[in-house]
């Protein structure tokens, strides 16, 4: 049976997302912002907190944990590389490991950039993956611990996953994200149409994600960073890759 999922928004900004296995009954928080939110979206739906997947260490992923798993006794499984900063944490995952929802089966990514611990979650059967902030609706995290050429290759990882895998992301971030992009690619005529879309979106109260790595390829500038177009764009004709994804993050930075 398909997954289901219940997105919710958490904290100022951020996303919380449930992912359902109907067939056992299994639910996994996918990170846990704050504990409330998470409470209300199991309520509303009536599924029970079995697990919750943590992408990484930051507070605003990992803030409601505690609580959560006092009130469930959920499995808590976290990345290696930072689950030392993690509370309450069972069970440690790296790269090429599966984790298993009830019978729903995802691939563990590393995506070391933002963190130098972040992993995603593959759902490859359902097609979804939990980018947690590595890759954003057109844009991606800060390089906060590692480095951007840490961040360009993680990117690259989740760029290779099939076009209709549909990417869960941390925060809603997405207009602003398009008017960065519009910057680099003004004349992008995907980006034009995400940002009216993105308007209808937001005006009308629901959230912009899950967008899809295809629709992703098309207008997110940070996945666009070794295309000939891009780089001649912001004056940086025939340099390397990384080196025009770094120009690229360091502009966001600043905007
Ligand atoms: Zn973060």
């Amino acid at each position: 049976m398909p997954a289901e999922t219940r997105l919710f928004r958490c904290l100022s900004d951020n996303f919380g997302v449930l992912l359902h296995d109907p067939a056992t009954g299994a639910t996994a928080s996918i990170d846990a912002p704050e504990a409330a939110p998470v409470e209300a979206a199991l309520k509303e739906t009536g599924w029970t907190l079995t697990d919750i997947l943590v992408t990484h260490h930051h507070h605003d992923h990992t803030g409601g944990i505690a609580a959560l798993k006092q009130k469930y006794g959920c499995r808590v499984v976290a990345p290696a590389g930072e689950a030392a900063k993690i509370p309450s944490v069972d069970e440690t995952v790296r790269e090429g490991d599966t984790v298993k929802v009830g019978k729903l089966s995802a691939g563990v990514i590393e995506t070391p950039g933002h963190t130098l611990g972040h992993i995603a979650y593959w759902f490859h059967a359902d097609k979804i993956v939990f980018a947690g902030d590595t890759l954003f609706s057109i844009g991606c995290g800060r390089v906060i611990e590692g480095t951007p050429a840490q961040m360009w290759t993680s990117l690259k990882k989740l760029r290779d996953l099939p076009d209709d895998t549909a990417i869960y992301c941390g925060h809603e971030y997405t207009l602003a994200n398009i008017k960065f992009a519009l910057t680099v690619e003004p004349d992008n005529s995907v980006l034009s149409a995400r940002e009216a879309e993105a308007r209808r979106q937001i005006e009308t109260g629901r959230p912009t994600i899950p967008t899809t790595i295809g629709d992703e390829k098309l207008a997110n500038p940070f996945l666009r960073a070794d295309r000939a177009d891009v780089a001649a764009g912001i004056g940086m004709a025939g340099k390397p890759a990384v080196e025009v994804f770094t120009e690229i993050r360091a502009r966001k930075n600043k905007f």
